[in-house]
């Protein structure tokens, strides 16, 4: 059985991650998670990153180059290719995400609770507030599951981006909002590995001191990327944000590791 929580916490400096998550640094230390960084693609901003993290496109190639650009990702997502394959989907997260995979635009009266099996995102909670706080996120995140046991379960807070925004990556809020998500790890992520499920940790871009991520800078780009539970056993670590899609795939059975190196680089993209 393969089962994937694709772990997404906005808004995430590699630098600060490396300071302030101290369980999953512990995890990495144990040898039971291995770590990686990555350079997030440009423009580093939330929507389009969140297009190349589902389906693998740089934002050049998918076209969805602004966060005001509400529309279906142009290439299948993890989430439809989990649904095409038969596996049950289910996410707690920002409402970008519902238009991306599910529909677009987000109407929240009929979106923000998806319980919709032809949908790509089959359970949902999707939330529309940036302030929206982690602890409930992880909340609803562990709600689907229990309730749906899906295949594939995206895990999406936005409490780490909304502290940088406010206070810049230079700030003791925006530490403290990284120290916050790596102690709701430590409460969640030891049941899902429990329950037979790998775990992809990431995030789609940092955040910078001017209460920004959009600049080539290493504070806006670099991410960091860790992968906990046996499904990774064989896959490699990613060397570009485009290969995560690819590898979230594999996790999940639907691509071979070496399927996964390619999937989403430039040179696939190129020979489609
Ligand atoms: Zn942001």
């Amino acid at each position: 059985m393969n089962r994937l929580v694709f772990v997404l916490l906005d808004g995430l400096g590699a630098a600060t991650a490396r300071r302030c998550m101290s369980y999953l640094r512990a995890l990495t230390e144990a040898g039971q998670a291995r770590h990686t960084e990555l350079e997030a693609q440009l423009p580093p901003l939330s929507r389009p990153l969140y297009a190349t993290l589902l389906c693998g496109l740089s934002p050049v190639q998918s076209g969805i180059l602004r966060n005001d650009d509400a529309r279906l990702c142009p290439a299948p997502t993890i989430f439809q290719r989990a649904r095409d394959a038969g596996l049950s989907t289910a996410a707690a997260a920002y409402c970008w995400i519902s238009e991306l995979c599910n529909r677009a635009p987000f109407m929240p009266e009929r979106d923000r609770l998806t319980d919709d099996p032809s949908l790509p995102v089959s359970h949902a909670l999707f939330y529309s507030q940036d302030a929206y706080p982690d602890d409930e996120l992880f909340r609803d995140a562990e709600a689907l599951r229990l309730r749906h046991a899906p295949d594939l379960l995206l895990v999406h807070s936005m409490g780490v981006d909304c502290a940088g925004h406010a206070a810049g990556a230079d700030a003791a809020a925006y530490r403290e909002a990284a120290r916050t998500a790596d102690g709701l790890l430590a409460r969640y992520l030891p049941r899902w590995l429990e329950a037979g499920y790998a775990a992809l940790i990431t995030s789609d871009h940092g955040m910078d001191a001017d209460c920004a991520h959009y600049d080539s800078t290493e504070q806006a780009r670099r991410v960091p990327l860790w992968l906990a539970g046996r499904a990774w056993k064989d896959l490699p670590l990613p060397a570009r944000q485009t290969q995560v899609a690819g590898l979230a795939l594999a996790a999940l059975g639907l691509a071979t590791a070496e399927e996964a190196r390619h999937t989403g680089t430039e040179e696939a993209h190129a020979c489609r």
